[in-house]
């Protein structure tokens, strides 16, 4: 297997765009800052809500179970 070692590249886990995979790309996997923001934002908002809401999960679950009250 002769490896053609061209710019290997990711897509951005966040907004799909892809990223090239190399020391210049610093916010890899993520295309740029922001997405790498957005997605440690999205991990502390759900860690957030496992911590938080036993009981606002138990109402949403209920909500779901009676789907004539949409
Ligand atoms: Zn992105």
């Amino acid at each position: 297997m002769s490896s053609t070692t061209k710019c290997t590249k990711v897509k951005c886990p966040q907004c799909g765009k892809s990223v090239e995979w190399k020391p210049e790309s610093k916010y890899r996997p993520f295309c740029s800052d922001r997405c790498r923001l957005i997605d440690l934002g999205a991990w502390a908002a759900e860690e957030h809500k496992i911590a938080g809401s036993s009981q606002f999960d138990d109402f949403m679950s209920e909500s779901l179970d009676n789907p004539e009250h949409y």
